[in-house]
């Protein structure tokens, strides 16, 4: 089932799981990379997370308590994760 969300800009959309740092490129425009879990709007993350999620999940690359703490997932909708998104070229 989707959740929706209501946005300011775009009204009633799917909503979607990105962390924090994407939410502030949504702000300031600039790219900090994007990576994401495969289905179209997967839950994603930036690079400086993609580099923690390794860093503390080892070999499975899973998350834990500190790298989901430093992405700090934030709820978005699916509008606005598209503009994350083309904003890296994806
Ligand atoms: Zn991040
Ligand atoms: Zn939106």
């Amino acid at each position: 089932m989707t959740e929706i969300v209501e946005c300011v800009k775009h009204e009633e959309q799917e909503a979607t799981f990105v962390c924090q740092h994407l939410v502030a490129c949504l702000h300031s425009g600039e790219p900090v990379g994007f990576y994401f879990s495969g289905e179209p709007r997967g839950d994603a993350w930036c690079s400086a997370c993609e580099e923690t999620r390794i860093r503390e999940g080892g070999s499975s690359g899973d998350w834990n308590e500190r790298s989901e703490a430093f992405a700090g997932i934030s709820l978005l909708c699916g509008a606005c994760y598209d503009s994350v998104r083309s904003l890296h070229g994806l």
